[in-house]
């Protein structure tokens, strides 16, 4: 059967044939395909030189169109202006900041994508490429690449502690190696600092009965305590945080109080019962024990925690699902995101420490410098191509995240799924390719639960991006052939591994009139507009079933018989295909406009990663610690078990970026 896909390249050439039509028409200019500058022409384009004026363009980053006014006199570009954009705050703006000055102090547009936000620049210097073109400028005049400076060669830097990677992990480590007086260079990858820590939610789970006492107890929390308890303990360890909870419990009821019961213990037995009892026992108590301590490190900061306190639940494949609300996070100040403000606060505070530190951006390690069997130092290269040698007084930190972002890396250590296909994407930074990981294991460090990968059921198979939905995530969903294949509300894992066996990993959530999320203007959750999520192939919009199945060249049958099955289904509240028992009336497809959202599986967390110490120090083969070497956050294994509950990856971040700051600079 024909593939049913329609491909953002194929969208982005419709697009720039509407772009073409008119959309990238000077910015007065309505309805004249004569290219007429919103400013007065001060000059008539000379033969061979530019039209003078300011012409606009657009074309998709990211999460959307993004919009240029580009101003031309007769023989430049003058500026660059980004009018309208939907990127990432922090990630996507980067670009959309250090771009257009380039633009202009390079005259070229053969210009490389700030690295970590490559959907952004390209589509910005594709946006400046139309309003060229719709200028009637030859944009071949503007693709010779800027000359390079030269690389440096080799450059020797020393710091008593050195960091790899930016991210949450990164920045916890070199604040907290500067304030116990340690000299810091971070080593940053991408051209921003955040890493997938800017894209997340920011929560963070810490079992602080104080804190999670802002939450009232339930039937299902009370539920969730007597199974955790009833489990058999798999080691002294669990037997051990069972007893503590018991007591803690019996108090906690004998007080008659209904504030949500909550301890570190019972936060212990939480991730290691929903990781399968696979995590490292020692870990998780070492994590969780100073979980208090970094929360209360980071308000000293300046990060303002919000009183709310939200669900902290696992996934799935666990053995007690917890209703625990114990994932928190700060306030917002209205202008950042939370992750935002957290990585800044971190970043401040190291600016602020008044201890000698350095921040390399687009710089990437790739090696560690191993001396008798210590870790002194990173080999990095630069984007210019210059080396640097960068050595380590007292130790070097990995902190890269994990490797989601490398799809042939996850095929390489599952061995819990049946496939993974190449092309799966992640929600992660694009940076997060597991360097860190290849760079311990080239000195000699262990590895840890590898094959321990979290899926995350619905990105945008274009981008990754996990904000392009118009409806549930749990509305009809189709293959590329128009069948349906999955009980759309089982766990995360089933969703995905079934997306995963579908045409290219593809799939359509299908929605109507009465059941989108959109709002009157015809926005998303995530603020993005239904009309570029169209206009980009995300989302197809018809007015009949029959169209909707031809644009996306299904069968218009077997669509049709799809979604009389699931309205039945709907109406019957049972499922016979697949077993869903939430079904409802409402979820029924029946009323035009009908609308198919494009979505794919894809990879979330990686648990595993370098075997580690409670010390953040790592381990080679023989349990032995590498001098000189440690390993925190998603780089490091070992906490999770198979489950990365929400919240907990902040947790692990901060705390063991802490942890691992702290005992470096003590050496
Ligand atoms: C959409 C989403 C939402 C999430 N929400 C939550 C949440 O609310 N709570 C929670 O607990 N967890 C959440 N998570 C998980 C959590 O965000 C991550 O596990 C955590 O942020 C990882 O932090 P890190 O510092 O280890 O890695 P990162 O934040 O990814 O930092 C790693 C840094 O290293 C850099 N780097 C990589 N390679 C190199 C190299 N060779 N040289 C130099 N630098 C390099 C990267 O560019 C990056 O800046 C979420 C994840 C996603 C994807």
């Amino acid at each position: 059967m024909k593939r049913t896909w329609i491909s953002r390249a194929a969208a982005l050439a419709l697009c720039l044939m509407l772009l073409l039509a008119g959309c990238a028409a000077p910015a007065e200019s309505t309805d004249d395909p004569t290219p007429a500058p919103t400013e007065s022409a001060e000059t008539p384009a000379e033969e061979g030189g530019l039209p003078a004026g300011t012409y606009t363009g657009s074309a998709n980053g990211f999460h959307g169109p993004i919009e240029v006014e580009v101003t031309l006199d007769d023989s430049s570009i003058v500026s660059v202006e980004v009018t309208s954009h939907t990127e990432t705050e922090n990630v996507g703006t980067v670009a959309i900041e250090r771009l257009p000055e380039e633009i202009v102090s390079t005259q070229s547009l053969a210009l490389d994508a700030v690295a970590g936000c490559t959907f952004t620049s390209e589509g910005l210097l594709e946006a400046v490429k139309n309003a060229l073109e719709s200028a009637g400028v030859d944009v071949n005049l503007f693709m010779t690449a800027p000359e390079e400076e030269a690389p440096q060669g080799e450059v020797e830097k020393t710091a008593d502690v050195v960091v790899v990677g930016g991210g949450g992990a990164g920045l916890a480590a070199a604040l907290s190696a500067a304030e116990n007086g340690a000299s810091v260079i971070v080593l940053e990858k991408t051209g921003m600092l955040g890493g997938t820590t800017i894209l997340g939610g920011a929560y963070y789970a810490t079992g602080n009965q104080e804190i999670s006492a802002k939450a009232e107890m339930n039937d299902k929390m009370r539920e969730d305590v007597a199974n955790i308890l009833a489990l058999e303990p798999e080691n002294d360890d669990m037997a051990r945080w069972q007893d503590t909870v018991r007591e803690q419990y019996d108090a906690y009821l004998a007080s008659g109080e209904t504030y949500m019961f909550d301890s570190e213990e019972y936060h212990m037995l939480q991730i290691y019962a929903d990781g399968g009892f696979l995590g490292d026992t020692a870990l998780i108590e070492r994590l969780c024990s100073i979980s208090r301590e970094c929360y209360d490190w980071l308000a000293g900061y300046g990060l303002p925690w919000s009183d709310e306190v939200i669900g902290g639940k696992a996934s799935d494949t666990t053995a007690v699902v917890l209703d625990a609300q114990r994932a928190r996070r700060n306030k917002s100040n209205g202008e950042e995101s939370h992750s935002a403000m957290l990585i800044h606060v971190m970043q401040k505070g190291l600016e602020d420490s008044g201890v000698e530190h350095e921040i390399l951006l687009e710089t990437a390690g790739t090696e560690l410098i191993v001396e008798n069997g210590a870790v002194t130092g990173v080999i990095a290269t630069g984007s210019d191509g210059t080396t640097y040698r960068v050595h380590a007084n007292k130790g070097v930190i990995l902190a890269t995240g994990g490797f989601s972002a490398n799809a042939e890396m996850c095929q390489e250590y599952n061995t819990l799924y049946p496939a993974i296909p190449a092309t799966a994407k992640t929600t992660n930074s694009s940076a997060a390719t597991g360097d860190g990981i290849k760079m311990a294991e080239g000195a000699g460090a262990a590895l840890i639960d590898m094959e321990l990968i979290q899926l995350w059921p619905h990105l945008n198979p274009f981008t990754g991006s996990t904000d392009t939905y118009i409806c549930a995530k749990n509305n009809l969903m189709v293959n590329p052939e128009g069948v349906r294949f999955v009980n759309e509300s089982g766990s995360e894992t089933e969703v995905t591994c079934g997306m995963f066996e579908q045409t290219d990993g593809l799939a359509y959530l299908i929605s109507d009139a009465n059941n989108t999320t959109l709002d009157a203007e015809g926005k998303n959750s995530a603020g993005l507009s239904i009309d570029d999520m169209i206009a980009d192939g995300t989302v197809v919009k018809a007015d009949t079933l029959e169209d909707l199945a031809a644009q996306l060249n299904m069968d218009p049958e077997v669509l049709k018989s799809t979604v009389d099955a699931f309205n039945a289904a709907c109406d019957s509240g049972e499922d016979a295909e697949f077993g869903r028992t939430d079904l409802t009336a409402a979820m029924k497809i029946t009323t035009a406009p009908f609308y198919a959202t494009a979505t794919s599986g894809g990879l979330h967390h990686t648990m595993g990663g370098v075997h580690i110490d409670t010390n953040a120090r790592a381990l080679d083969e023989n349990g032995e610690v590498i001098p000189g070497l440690y390993a925190a956050g998603e780089v490091a294994g070992g906490f999770h078990g198979n489950n990365r509950v929400s919240g907990n990856a902040i947790l692990e971040a901060i705390g063991e970026g802490k942890i691992a700051g702290a005992d470096a600079a003590s050496r």
